[in-house]
């Protein structure tokens, strides 16, 4: 938990969102700007700022959001058309929320060989 960190407060109930899933270790959130129908944000429970941060105790919640994103792409019914699962990382990825989170994002074709 980092004070000052959105998905912290999100992951902790102390700032609302619209969470699809949520166990011990992760959360998975509408994301308040869509880009596609489905648009989905998983995030660890525990605060790593972004991949440039994980260590290898990480590696089983590393593990787990790839299990939950697979999940949740066969619930919103995406995982046979496809989509797309990205993260961000820093100033010349864009990153604007310093807490690492996955990008679901699926229910049309997104063009491109990346969201721009
Ligand atoms: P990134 O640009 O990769 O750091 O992604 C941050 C994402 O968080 C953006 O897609 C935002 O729309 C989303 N976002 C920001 N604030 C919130 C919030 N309060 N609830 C849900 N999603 C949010
Ligand atoms: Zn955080």
């Amino acid at each position: 938990m980092s004070d000052d960190c959105l998905f912290c407060a999100i992951s902790t109930g102390g700032k609302p969102a619209d969470i699809v899933y949520q166990d011990e270790w992760v959360t998975a959130f509408w994301d308040i700007q869509p880009i596609a129908p489905v648009h989905i944000l998983i995030i660890p429970n525990k605060h790593i700022h972004s991949v440039n941060e994980i260590t290898e105790e990480d590696g089983p919640i590393l593990a787990h959001i790839l299990f939950v994103a697979r999940d949740l792409a066969r619930q919103h019914d995406v995982h046979e058309d496809g989509y797309r699962l990205m993260t961000n990382i820093g100033k010349n990825g864009m990153q604007t929320v310093f807490h690492l989170h996955f990008h679901l994002i699926g229910g049309r074709r997104l063009m491109g060989r990346m969201v721009s």
